[in-house]
Parts: C-alpha cells; structure tokens; sequence
C-alpha cells in the first residue's frame, strides 16, 4: 500500500488510514458478483451496498479516477414538437431538444444511446419548428 500511494502520489498515511477503516468495515456476506449479495459494509459514509470486500491481498493495483458530470437529467417538459410547456400549454416560439427535456423521456431511468439520440432527434424537431416559428413570425411583421 505505501508503495501504490508514492506511485499514485497519494499522502501514504491517509491511504493506509482509509483502506484499513474500509477492511474493518467490510462483513461476513456470501460474496457473489452475479447478483446484489449481501457482502455491504457498516461504519462507512457513503455504505458500500454489494460486493465489499476486504483488500488485504497483495499485489494491489489502482489508477487514478475523478468524477465528472455525464449530463443534466430531467428539467423542461416538452411536446412532440419540442415546444416547451409553460403552465400547461406550448410556447409558440420555444423549443427544447437534448438533455433540458430529457425527464420527457428518462422518467424511469437512462438507457443506453438515449443521451445523443434525444439530442440529434429532438434537435432536429426544434430547430424546424424554430424556423417555422421564425419564418411566421416574420410573415407577420411583414404584414
Ligand atoms: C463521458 C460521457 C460519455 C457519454 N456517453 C454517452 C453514450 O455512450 N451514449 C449516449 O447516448 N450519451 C452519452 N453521453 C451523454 C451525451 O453526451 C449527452 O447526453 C449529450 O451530449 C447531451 O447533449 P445536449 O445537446 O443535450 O447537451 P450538451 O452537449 O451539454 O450541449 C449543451 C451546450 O450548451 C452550451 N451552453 C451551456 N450554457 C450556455 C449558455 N448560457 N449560453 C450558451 N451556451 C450554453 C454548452 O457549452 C454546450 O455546448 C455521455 C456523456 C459523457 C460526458
């Protein structure tokens, strides 16, 4: 362990503090990585649900990870035309296409692919109505 921390530039003792709390916390469970098994830790914030176990079995391997943002979730309604709705009922001249709507689609969970098709698909959808709604708009000032 104190030889991944200098490897991986990490404060060793924080390391070793970390991991140790982490093993103290892992239980008893029947380890079975096909299914949720009840291998969870207790103690530790946040809980590691499935699949804890103990590292206490060199070699040790590790690289570097840091979260980031995937998308927005969830956020304006929107109608087959990609109007946003406000109170209820479409706006003439706004249009939303990707992840600002996506609670019109992802209400029970995200699947695969949906992320870009709702961006390409919706998008095309608003930017025509867009300039439908433009080119109305102008007819009318025209007029
Ligand atoms: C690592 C990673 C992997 C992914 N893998 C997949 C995958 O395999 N399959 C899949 O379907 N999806 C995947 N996604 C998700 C997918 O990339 C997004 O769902 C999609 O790009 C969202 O498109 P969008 O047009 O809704 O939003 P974005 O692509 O986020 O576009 C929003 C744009 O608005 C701009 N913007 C924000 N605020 C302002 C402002 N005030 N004024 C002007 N411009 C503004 C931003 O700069 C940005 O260009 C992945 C995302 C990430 C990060």
């Amino acid at each position: 362990m104190p030889e991944l921390a200098r490897q991986l530039k990490l404060d060793e003792a924080t390391l070793a503090r970390t991991v140790s709390d982490y093993n103290s916390a892992c239980g008893t469970g029947r380890f079975d990585h096909t299914v949720l098994d009840d291998c969870a830790t207790t103690g530790l914030t946040p809980v590691k649900s499935h699949w804890a176990r103990a590292l206490d079995t060199p070699p040790y391997f590790a690289y570097a990870l840091r979260p980031g943002i995937t998308f927005t979730y969830l956020g304006l309604k929107v109608d087959e035309h990609a109007a946003v709705h406000f109170g209820g009922k479409p706006s003439p001249n706004l249009f939303a296409a990707g992840e600002m709507m996506a609670g019109n689609v992802l209400g029970k969970g995200y699947t695969a692919g949906v992320g870009m098709a709702i961006g390409t698909a919706f998008g095309r959808i608003a930017g025509t109505q867009a300039a439908v709604a433009a080119s109305s708009e102008a007819r009318h000032a025209l007029a």
